[in-house]
């Protein structure tokens, strides 16, 4: 039977991968997006979180199959605030605002996170204040960072650490939520990296230390979120899964 799903950030990149394979199987999927969705909505602030939310209940008013929150921004985008406003405040406003649509139909919801979530030195005090929920005191810190690996890898390390968090009380309402953690992607996302004359040559470098000798396609990354989506992870609550070439496993062997 068909099902229907809604998404964040599903216009281009892994997120327009998601939505197509989908479709492809003759599922609805409704996308909210800055630009190119079904819905547009700004996920950097309430009144687009609000849009996104509310537009999403009009569309789908007997429930959803599931909800993924892709929108995301690399960590060039500027200022650093709008990387946490968007990645971790977005996100979460999202999830928690259709909890209810999903629980309906005792769906899934999918957040993706980021493989470079675990790594080390990020701002601790910012990620403590993302997970309290205090967006202004979190975007008023990263802001002072002016680092925009901390900031980025900082909104991924919160939206994994806030996933994990929420797992219990989303399974109690018959509500799976898990993550998913890429490894480097070719998507639009990427290429602003690549072109960033600081992180541009950084990212090369790490892209070649990727096990499985390259970057994912979006697809490769899309395949992996649906079936955290499907039926057959009916028992997948909680997890950070990481999908990124066995980069991770190279970085923190172990750590699990
Ligand atoms: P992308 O740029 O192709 O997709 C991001 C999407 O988010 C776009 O459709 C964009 O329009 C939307 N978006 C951006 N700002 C928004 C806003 N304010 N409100 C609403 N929508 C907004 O990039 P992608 O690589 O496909 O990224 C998808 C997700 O995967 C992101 O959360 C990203 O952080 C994560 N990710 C990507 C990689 C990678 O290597 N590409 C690795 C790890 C995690």
């Amino acid at each position: 039977m068909s099902k229907i799903y809604a998404m964040s950030g599903g216009a281009t990149g892994i997120g327009a991968s998601v939505k197509e394979k989908l479709r492809a199987r003759g599922d609805q999927v409704i996308v909210v997006d800055i630009k190119g969705g079904d819905i547009t909505a700004d996920l950097s602030n309430d009144e687009g979180r609000t849009a996104a939310i509310e537009g999403v209940i009009r569309m789908a008013p007997d429930g959803l199959d599931g909800f993924i929150a892709c929108a995301g921004l690399p960590p060039v985008a500027k200022p650093l605030s709008l990387i946490s406003q968007v990645n971790f405040f977005g996100a979460v406003a999202t999830l928690e605002g259709l909890l209810e649509l999903v629980a309906r139909k005792k769906g899934a919801m999918v957040s993706v996170c980021s493989n470079s979530a675990p790594m080390g030195g990020l701002d601790e005090e910012c990620i403590a204040l993302m997970l309290a929920g205090d967006e202004a005191a979190a975007c008023a810190r990263v802001d002072t960072l002016d680092d925009g690996h901390n900031a980025y890898a900082g909104s991924k390390n919160a939206l994994s650490k806030w996933t994990r968090r929420k797992a219990p009380e989303f399974m109690r309402k018959g509500v799976r939520i898990n993550g998913i953690a890429p490894g480097m992607t070719s998507t639009p996302l990427t290429d602003r990296v690549f072109d960033d004359k600081d992180f541009g040559p950084l990212m090369r470098d790490f892209s070649e230390t990727i096990p499985y000798g390259s970057m994912a396609s979006p697809e490769m990354i899309a395949d992996a979120l649906i079936f955290l989506l499907d039926p057959e992870a009916r028992f997948v609550s909680g997890a950070i899964l990481f999908v990124d070439g066995g980069q991770d496993a190279l970085l923190r062997p172990d750590e699990f």
